[in-house]
């Protein structure tokens, strides 16, 4: 039996103004109005397009959210945007600690620890990614890497806390190059996943890296990984909708 609810979030990264925004909204509600009724669906857009995605969604059961912020409240921090402001935009989810940000802007297991119980203290739900090198892979330290993230960044949270989070299993050679973990390989990592930071047996574990519409059913068909966090593939709609239409036929066989 699975309790844990699908979960599909489209990472947009840096792309889409807020008039491409509105624009994919429009191609994308519609058709996506059947999949809800099976699993979670998110879009996580660019600061500047939150409030378009906002009010396009309308009343529509697609969730949204930001791909970072900081963990103070307000305050002199020059171009900082807080969790307490992207609640106020309505935001139910916020990734934290994509490679992208540790790579290029500095994030440390201690800056995403931080901003996590910034989070969850307004009731937004973190997207947690964790994942290893290319080298980390290829040397047999997948498991050791990721536990370490997981430990570092959630290791303070409570039982309940942590029931309330998403994790995303993202290794990083994956990410934008078209080489997709092995399913039953991303199913192990997932797995291991679970039993850090004093267990993750209810949070629900994406996996993440070139997940596109042909190979997401494979993926999803594997019984600890609850969806995906989808970067390219996310940028179209139509490519989004038939991803997680895919995957959504393999949950319930499993
Ligand atoms: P990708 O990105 O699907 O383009 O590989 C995933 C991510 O970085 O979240």
């Amino acid at each position: 039996m699975r309790n844990r609810r699908p979960l599909f979030a489209g990472n947009w990264k840096m792309h889409k103004t807020p008039e491409q925004t509105r624009a994919y909204v429009g191609d994308f509600v519609g058709p996506a109005a059947e999949l809800i009724a099976q699993a979670d669906i998110a879009l996580l857009a660019p600061f500047v397009d939150l409030e378009a995605l906002r009010a396009a969604l309308g009343t529509s059961s697609i969730g949204f959210g930001a791909q970072d912020c900081f963990w103070e409240p307000e305050g002199a921090y020059t171009g900082a945007v807080s969790a307490a402001m992207l609640k106020a935009l309505g935001c139910q989810y916020c990734i934290v600690g994509h490679s992208e940000r540790r790579q290029y802007f500095a994030e440390t297991d201690e800056t995403v620890a931080l901003k996590v119980s910034a989070l969850l203290e307004r009731d937004i739900t973190p997207i947690v990614c964790v994942g290893e090198s290319f080298e980390e892979h290829q040397t047999g330290q997948t498991h050791e890497r990721v536990s370490a993230q997981v430990n570092a960044a959630l290791g303070h949270l409570s039982d309940a806390e942590r029931s309330m989070l998403v994790l995303a299993y993202e290794p990083i050679w994956a990410i934008g190059t078209g080489l997709c973990d092995d399913p039953q390989s991303a199913n192990a990592t997932i797995e291991h996943i679970r039993h850090t930071a004093g267990g993750l047996s209810e949070a629900r574990v994406l996996y993440g890296g070139s997940m596109k519409s042909l190979n997401a059913a494979s993926l999803c068909a594997q019984p600890h990984i609850d969806g995906g966090l989808v970067g390219s593939a996310s940028l179209q709609p139509a490519e989004f909708l038939q991803l997680i239409g895919n995957a959504l036929q393999v949950f319930d066989a499993r």
